[in-house]
């Protein structure tokens, strides 16, 4: 049975599982990709016998289509995207076609930063709750492609604004916002209305039986909060002042609250530190309040969990000194955590690819806490200006491995060495996945 054309933008992760879903699904399919597509993923459209083409787009077979299934990773303005949108064919993404055959719980997680911890805390969480429950969206294996091979209960959904974007009907039973702070500004015509927009695209669908849980401390949130009408139960968590439903800190303790069933525990007890970690592990102890997941259970994950890599992942001890890799640390708000976050004197590395960085918000950090930057980037220019005024000493280096050497010469016992780069790695690395482990991989060696 035929039940249309679906065509399929960008052959990677994403892409790939939607092809197979909708091919289980029945729809004549077709992928598209201007780039290459790598065997591993070719070897699954072969056996799945998913027609498909590898770079070029070719628009008589994609402009026949029904409906077009975009990676997020493609922009708005792309020359294939407007044909497409100029013939008027609907343009969705892999979660709002996957969302329409999944009947599980969905806790959906969006924000600025803080995503990926939160995600892997809930599923960590979940999991050891017993629950049947799949990991997706911005995370590891693709949600289209569990959808149409797994049979979950619940799923936690990482999705970042390129993901809402493409979302119309799809409905999250829990929408977590962790934060908003300026990114990605030139996908939105660098217009931080566009970009709340889309992160707030989250609550959309939602009704009064499902809950949004969001940071109560964070302006940007709140006063969008304030111009729209919002059916879903409102759960805010805070560390600036107590509330009825939701999570707050009192006394050094985190409290959570829902449907007036309250518990607690020290924060000095949980696993992940930082203030930022701790807005995490609240939002994340919310969710799993709200499916009702056993007090004992919460806690114990809360202390037990590992993190992620690439967050302020404690790497090694080397004769007093710790070092710490924070790669994924490519916004000043991220860096600005991190830095919150120590306790000790800081060799801070940092550079990449500017994006457009104010780095006014790290300077007192910067004068209190580092006594030395190592700039990691090809051009460092504008790190100099910034800092060359607030720090004893600047050193420039193209490679992890010379950052790693230059920091371990000028560390002493009781100090930090701190990769938290503030800047996309592209200049030098892959990605800020690369980086990370080309620092750890040096830390090692040392
Ligand atoms: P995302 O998936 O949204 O990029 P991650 O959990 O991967 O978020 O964390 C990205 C970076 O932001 C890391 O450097 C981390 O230390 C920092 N970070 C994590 N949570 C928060 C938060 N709630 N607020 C600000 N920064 C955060």
């Amino acid at each position: 049975m035929n039940k249309g054309r679906i065509v399929i933008l960008g052959g990677a992760e994403s892409g790939i599982g939607s092809a197979v879903l909708a091919k289980l699904k029945g729809f004549d399919v077709f992928l598209s990709d201007k780039g290459k597509i790598s065997q591993e993923y070719k070897q699954t459209l072969r056996k799945y016998d998913i027609n498909f083409e590898e770079g070029r787009h070719t628009e008589e077979l994609i402009l026949c289509a029904d409906e077009v299934i975009k990676s997020p990773g493609i922009p708005e303005n792309n020359e294939i995207v407007l044909a497409i949108r100029e013939n008027r064919i609907p343009i969705i993404s892999e979660i709002e076609f996957a969302g329409r055959y999944d009947r599980a719980k969905k806790i959906c997680i969006t924000g600025s930063n803080g995503k990926t911890t939160t995600t892997s805390l809930i599923y960590y969480m979940l999991k050891n709750a017993g629950l049947n429950v799949g990991l997706a969206g911005n995370i590891g294996k693709s949600y289209a492609f569990q959808v149409a091979t797994e049979d979950f209960d619940y799923y936690v959904l990482e999705l970042s604004s390129f993901q809402l974007d493409g979302m119309y009907s799809f409905k999250a039973d829990i929408a977590i916002l962790t934060n908003i702070t300026p990114d990605h500004l030139d996908r939105y015509n660098y217009k931080i209305q566009n970009y709340v927009d889309a992160k707030f695209r989250i609550i959309q669908n939602l009704t009064q039986d499902e809950c949004f849980v969001f940071c109560a401390d964070d302006p940007i949130t709140t006063s969008q909060l304030d111009k729209i009408v919002l059916t879903a139960k409102k759960l805010p968590f805070t560390q600036q002042k107590k509330v009825e439903q939701g999570a707050y800190i009192d006394d050094n303790k985190l409290f959570v609250n829902y449907k007036d069933d309250e518990y607690s525990m020290y924060i000095n007890e949980l696993a992940l530190q930082g203030k930022h970690n701790l807005y995490n592990s609240m939002a994340a102890a919310i969710a799993a309040k709200v499916v009702n997941i056993d007090k004992q259970v919460i806690r114990e994950s809360l202390m037990n969990f590992q993190g992620v890599e690439h967050r302020l992942e404690k790497v090694l001890t080397i004769k007093g000194v710790e070092y710490i890799n924070d790669s994924k640390a490519t916004n000043v708000d991220s860096a600005w955590y991190a830095l919150e976050s120590m306790k000790t004197p800081v060799i801070w590395i940092v550079g990449g690819t500017d994006k457009g960085n104010d780095y006014t918000p790290l300077y007192n950090f910067v004068k209190d806490k580092v006594k030395a930057i190592i700039c990691l980037g090809v051009d460092n220019k504008k790190l100099h200006e910034n800092f060359e005024d607030k720090v004893d000493l600047m050193i420039d280096v193209d490679s992890a491995k010379k950052a790693v050497e230059e920091a371990y010469k000028l560390a002493i016992p009781g100090d930090t060495v701190l990769l938290s780069p503030c800047c996309a790695s592209f200049d030098l690395f892959k990605n800020y996945e690369d980086r990370g482990r080309q620092f750890k991989e040096a830390v090692r060696n040392l």
